[in-house]
């Protein structure tokens, strides 16, 4: 058991180095395929003994080999979380779920964990988005939502249909809502698109109840860790914090500790 999940979080730490790519390169529109790994300042070719996940990073101490200028700490950050997430995902769908449905049914335990897969992917590469760039493309929340919603009507993950249509409805809704009152009151733009639209992604794959239970603990991570930030930076209440990876923290969290 410990070789098969050591061997599967080396496997998701280095789908991690992919999903690193591909957030990175579709929140800045760069072409997707075609291309080797390359530093972002000097554009030299990294070479593969200098791109293994985690390991890299740290030998060379977060600096591009070429260069010497900083590579982010968002790369082994998302690496790690890949790892981390998507083995405890594996180990959960395949031997510890004593869920009714899942008990006897190999297609059905494939299935659910394909669809979380997807589902934590994006929300893995949503985060980078939104630490990086402040944005959060649609492609990682309102494009998945009909998966999370025909997943639910296959039966394939943990909630019905109709609670995934409607986590998705009052996900966006919610934040839309919130965000109009927080407007007309402080006449600022509080909540992005991007988080109603990730809200609603997690309401497609954890229904009503998760969706809100997602939104309440990544308010009060957000509200705390955003104080302490702001005030070790001693900056002021204007400076702009990504409220996205909050959501996703919360989603994570109800997934793994909440939800049966
Ligand atoms: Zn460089």
């Amino acid at each position: 058991m410990i070789f098969v999940l050591t061997f599967a979080f080396v496997i998701f730490l280095c789908f991690g180095s992919f999903l690193n790519v591909l957030s990175h390169r579709i929140t800045f529109d760069k072409k997707l395929f075609f291309k080797r790994s390359h530093c972002p300042h000097c554009s030299g070719i990294i070479s593969w003994y200098n791109n293994i996940p985690l390991f890299s990073w740290v030998f060379l101490k977060g600096k591009c080999k070429k260069c010497n200028k900083p590579i982010s700490i968002l790369y082994p950050f998302i690496e790690l979380f890949s790892g981390v997430v998507h083995t405890y995902l594996f180990f959960n769908e395949f031997t510890f779920d004593l869920h009714p449905r899942f008990v006897g049914s190999l297609n059905i335990a494939v299935g659910s964990f394909l669809s979380y897969f997807v589902f934590f992917s994006a929300l893995i590469c949503a985060t980078r988005s939104d630490f990086e760039r402040m944005v959060i493309p649609q492609i990682f929340t309102l494009w998945l939502v009909p998966i999370g919603i025909f997943s639910a009507y296959l039966g394939l993950i943990k909630i019905l249909f109709y609670d995934s249509l409607f986590g998705a409805i009052f996900g966006y809704a919610f934040l839309w809502v919130v965000g109009k009152v927080f407007k007309f009151f402080t006449k600022k733009d509080g909540i992005g698109e991007g988080d109603m639209e990730l809200l609603a992604l997690i309401g497609s794959f954890l229904g009503v109840f998760g969706m809100y239970f997602s939104l309440m603990i990544g308010s009060v991570i957000g509200l705390i860790l955003g104080g302490v930030y702001l005030f070790i930076k001693n900056k002021n209440r204007n400076s702009k914090i990504p409220f996205g990876p909050f959501l996703v923290l919360g989603a994570i969290f109800y997934f793994f500790f909440i939800q049966i």
